[in-house]
């Protein structure tokens, strides 16, 4: 199937053409035509899936198509739960309207408002927000939504697990009610499918069905490793394995400072990315990795959520996961569109309860292979080093976090199929 098939105008053709994609993905093609049909779509499609382009285009031409009005309402609202992914759709946005005349912004917490309503002020068709942010301008009088005709709710149990039920109320309380609504999300818990009843009517069901299992293109190791002494360890994997690019995971931001530090000190020019870090700090960091201006990305989970990273060929669990399903999240970076990857694991004895986690969720025994020097300590305890680290209750109240931290479902370019998603929060990720 072509993008033309889909009955995408010219200039959106010209744009998609000029990002280089040649096929539509499988929710693309699913969700475009009932889109463009004004249907309301539940989307069941995680990161990866070319999900973006997929509500994006539709509402691009519908909006190039409709009446178009000088002080420019706002037509299209699309939710999302975290500000990267916020500004990662608006980018896209930018991109598919290059040669279209629609104006597109975004507004997310943790940043001064007045650009943000600046640029409101001048107008615009499409509007990308967090909700957080969203409602604050709101209750300030700065934004109006009585003209939005169509509402995205992208990563809906991402936004569920984040807190933003309520918001999310709020927001749809305002708008008006006659609108087309879409809602993408990875997982269907009750909690969504209620929301998505609350929401949507009749709507279309699509599903994307990724195109490789990544998991069969990664190498998986497992490196055990004494607790003091994997910090050098990665270090000697970088510098004499020449990696260029690579991804690595702490359990805590805490963590992820004091390797970050570690790595720098040894000469890797690395960075850290967690919920702690400003705004300007993270995208520095993820502007960095991506240009190969970093070596090194040490993230927490909930950081790396939802970041469009490029094929990676190296992923290392600095420390394993304590929530199995972020495992296959984290591994989910490497091995992308059928490129092969390796995702080691660093495990101290203390970690024995989380790989026997994960090795359940994943069905697979991970290969084991030692390395001479780094070996732990036979008689080491494996007790997990805080009481109550193990295997979290999927299903806990969800907090509302203070401001809009990083947190959004992982998988990559038509990458993995998770398992399922995981409802944790965690203060100190
Ligand atoms: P998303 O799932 O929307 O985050 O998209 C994942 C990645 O796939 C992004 O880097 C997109 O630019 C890319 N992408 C989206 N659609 C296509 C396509 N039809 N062909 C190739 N790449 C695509």
């Amino acid at each position: 199937m072509s993008f033309n098939s889909l009955g995408l105008s010219d200039a959106l053709l010209k744009a998609i053409s000029k990002k280089g994609y040649t096929t539509p993905s499988p929710i693309q093609q699913k969700a475009i035509p009932p889109i463009l049909e004004g249907k309301d779509v539940l989307a069941s499609a995680q990161t990866g899936t070319g999900k973006t382009a997929g509500f994006t285009l539709p509402i691009l031409q519908i909006l190039s198509q409709g009446q178009h009005l000088r002080q420019r309402p706002i037509r299209a609202l699309i939710l999302t739960p975290t500000r990267e992914l916020a500004a990662q759709i608006l980018a896209n946005i930018k991109e598919y309207s290059e040669f279209l005349d629609l104006k597109s912004t975004v507004i997310f917490g943790g940043v001064n408002q007045n650009p943000q309503v600046t640029q409101l002020r001048q107008g615009v068709d499409i509007l990308v927000a967090t909700p957080g942010r969203l409602i604050d301008l709101q209750n300030q009088g700065l934004i109006s939504l009585a003209k939005v005709e169509i509402l995205v709710l992208d990563e809906a149990d991402r936004m569920l697990d984040m807190g933003f039920v309520r918001d999310i109320e709020r927001i749809i309380k305002v708008l008006p009610s006659k609108r087309q609504n879409l809602m993408f999300s990875a997982t269907f818990s009750k909690d969504i499918k209620k929301l998505a009843m609350g929401i949507l009517h009749n709507p279309v069901h699509v599903e994307a069905t990724p195109e490789n299992t990544t998991v069969d293109a990664i190498t998986q190791i497992v490196y055990p490793v004494a607790k003091e002494k994997k910090t050098e360890l990665i270090i000697k994997l970088i510098t004499e394995g020449n990696w260029k690019q690579i991804l690595v995971f702490t359990r805590t931001k805490q963590g992820a400072n004091k390797l970050t530090e570690s790595m720098i000190s040894a000469g890797i020019k690395a960075a850290a990315i967690h919920g702690n870090k400003g705004q300007g700090a993270r995208t520095k960091a993820l502007a960095g990795f991506k240009d190969g201006s970093l070596t090194a990305l040490v993230a927490t989970d909930i950081a790396a959520r939802g970041l469009d990273i490029p094929l990676l060929p190296h992923v290392v669990n600095f420390e394993l996961p304590n929530i199995p399903e972020d495992y296959v999240h984290r591994i989910g970076r490497t091995g992308r569109a059928g490129a092969n990857g390796e995702a080691i694991s660093l495990f101290s004895p203390d970690e024995t309860v989380f790989l026997r986690d994960i090795e359940k969720l994943v069905g697979l025994k991970l290969p084991v292979q030692n390395i001479k020097g780094f070996e732990p300590d036979p008689n080491a305890s494996k007790e997990p080093i805080k009481q109550g680290q193990g295997r979290q209750q999927r299903d806990s109240t969800p907090k509302k976090p203070k401001t809009d931290t990083t947190n959004r479902s992982s998988n990559n370019s038509f990458g993995p199929r998770r398992p399922s998603q995981n409802n944790d929060r965690h203060s100190n990720r």
